[in-house]
């Protein structure tokens, strides 16, 4: 077979890769190939925005990793759960749209100005990306943008029992907040959320299939990178196999750009020779350059959840089966609205219970429904209720991604440590009383039949640690396990250009890319990375 070269490849075709891609096509007039591992996008039950639920537990949508046991966890593992498809996360996720806040970009710039040329990662350095990305449907103004080509909406039902959560929380005394992505993130209300009318807004609709059947532009599907091709010092090709299980070469006359995902780019970097040398020589791999940092300083949001039971029927117990789910696809194919324009979950809080002045320390989700993952499904009775979720927004606790085995077809070894450091735990406690308060609270209590978990007669710290042990599970936020760094740093794995260091030709452009985690949900964020990636690229910076 003739040797197949493009100006560009993108390796893994997720939020931040469909972004990086169609933009080296649309505004580089660059030939680029896309190799996603996974599925085609294009399925009913991704495109409506609550199809998630139907999904988190069982899909080809969906490849589970599960955790190495976590000591700290008495032993337990738990899954991670990520994207299997075109669009990645964004194709699954459950469009909240969350950028962080300033602090979280000027503590990456301050971090990586380490020389004279470094890129600029300031708040007002990425906030063009986010707000030119942006189509909001009711914010104009210095943060919000719209004419963008990701379509960002208020949710477009609203469950009751989200709006008695809004009004429980500002009983508490926290303020009303009209846009968490405003000046300040504290406070209760709505999320805004990447779809419209019903719609999902992924990085595969909003930016790749404006370019179909574009020449330029060649996207391979069930097609699983292997590893990089290195000669020389310079990453020249891909390895990589086809869905029929037949292995192939790409090459590439420019940049290969990783965005397969915090749990995977590093493994691909390792099978590619690049990471800890001594775990390389462990498993038989050549080393093309000891990068220590790679697979290290794995950043995940912890999630606990706290779940009520309910006196009525209330949120979304059994409307997505049987007749109930008839009437809503009805209503949705007739008038346009109800239940399926819900992503599930619609209120939320940023609060800080040590300190409410202070940036807030916990994120909080409030799911009409009994909610949680898989190894932890069948722990509460499956009826009506309520789960609200804390997460802990700038965790401490770093992990780690290791190679099972050289075999590209095995999993990697995943070991998050959720809530291992022990200010987590304290804030995560923190932050499970003060959301345990707003079941208790006006017009909530009045609907919460039992608070199932965690017993509220018992909420000493033992006991609570105990259940945020437990419980305890991803956010589905990996992140910064080949990040950037400044120059000196022996951790760096990219500079701030995301190049890999000591490899010419090779960027990685995903949330593997990042210093730190931002403060809230990470899909914008991983979008932003691969614009600022291909604006790097053509030399737009
Ligand atoms: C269930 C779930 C719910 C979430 N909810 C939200 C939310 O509401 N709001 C929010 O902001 N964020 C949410 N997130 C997180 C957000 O979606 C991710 O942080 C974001 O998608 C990460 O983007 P990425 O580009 O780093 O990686 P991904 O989007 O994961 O992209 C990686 C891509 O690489 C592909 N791939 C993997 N291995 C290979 C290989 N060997 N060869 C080729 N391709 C490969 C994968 O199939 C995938 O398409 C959620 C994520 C999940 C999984």
């Amino acid at each position: 077979m003739a040797r197949e070269e493009f100006d560009h490849i993108v390796v893994g075709g997720g939020s931040s890769g469909c972004v990086a891609a169609a933009r080296l096509v649309a505004d580089g007039g660059h030939r680029v190939l896309l190799l996603e591992g996974g599925h085609s996008n294009r399925h009913p039950l991704l495109d409506m925005p609550p199809g998630i639920f139907k999904m988190i537990n069982g899909s080809k949508f969906m490849d589970y990793h599960t955790t190495v046991p976590q000591p700290h966890l008495n032993g337990r593992a738990h899954d991670i759960p990520q994207g299997n498809v075109l669009g990645g996360g964004s194709s699954v996720n459950a469009q909240v749209y969350m950028r962080g806040r300033p602090s979280d970009y000027n503590a990456w710039d301050a971090t990586l100005r380490g020389n004279n040329d470094g890129a600029d990662w300031s708040w007002d350095a990425v906030l063009k990306h986010f707000r030119g990305m942006e189509d909001n449907n009711r914010l104009l103004n210095d943060l919000h943008g719209t004419g963008g080509k990701m379509q960002v909406s208020d949710p477009g039902h609203i469950d009751q029992m989200s709006r008695w959560f809004v009004q429980a929380v500002q009983g508490l005394g926290e303020p009303f907040n009209p846009d968490f992505n405003g000046p300040s993130q504290r406070g209760v209300g709505f999320y805004q959320f990447m779809n419209r009318h019903g719609r999902r807004s992924s990085a595969a609709y909003a930016f790749l299939s404006l370019l179909e059947g574009d020449p330029r532009l060649t996207v391979r599907l069930q097609s699983r990178a292997e590893r990089l091709i290195i000669q020389k010092g310079r990453a020249v090709g891909v390895v990589w196999r086809d869905k029929s299980g037949t292995q192939r070469e790409s090459f590439t006359r420019g940049e290969i750009i990783v965005t397969s995902g915090a749990l995977i780019t590093p493994k691909l970097l390792m099978l590619s020779g690049l990471g800890p040398a001594d775990h390389l020589r462990d498993h038989g791999i050549t080393v093309a350059a000891d990068l220590p940092g790679v697979g290290q300083n794995l950043i995940d949001h912890p999630e606990v959840p706290m779940i009520a039971t309910a006196n009525g029927p209330y949120g979304y117990f059994k409307q997505g089966v049987g007749w109930r789910m008839l009437m809503n696809g009805l209503q949705f194919k007739l008038f346009g609205s109800g239940r399926i324009l819900s992503a599930g979950v619609e209120a939320g809080a940023f609060v800080n219970p040590t300190d409410p002045e202070a940036e807030p320390t916990i994120q909080a989700f409030c799911v009409p429904i009994v909610y949680l993952d898989r190894d932890t499904l069948t722990l509460v009775e499956n009826t009506y209720g309520l789960t609200v979720t804390t997460v802990v927004v700038k965790p401490k606790s770093r992990g780690e991604v290791r190679l099972r085995s050289a075999n590209p077809a095995d999993k990697p070894l995943v070991s998050p440590n959720l809530l291992k450091h022990p200010e987590d735990m304290a804030a995560m406690i923190a932050g499970q009383r003060f959301f345990i308060r707003a079941f208790q609270t006006e017009p909530l209590a009045a609907r919460v039949k039992r608070l199932a978990i965690p017993d509220p007669a018992k909420l000493d710290d033992a006991t609570l640690t105990e259940h945020c042990k437990r419980f305890v599970k991803t956010n589905y936020h990996p992140a910064s396990t080949a990040r950037m760094g400044a120059d000196g740093d022996p951790m760096a794995v990219l500079d701030s250009w995301m190049r890999v260091r000591c490899v010419e030709g090779l960027r990685v452009a995903d949330m593997s890319a990042v210093p730190d985690i931002n403060a809230g949900n990470t899909n914008a964020p991983a979008m932003m990375l691969g614009d600022r990636c291909a604006d790097f690229i053509m030399g737009r910076a």
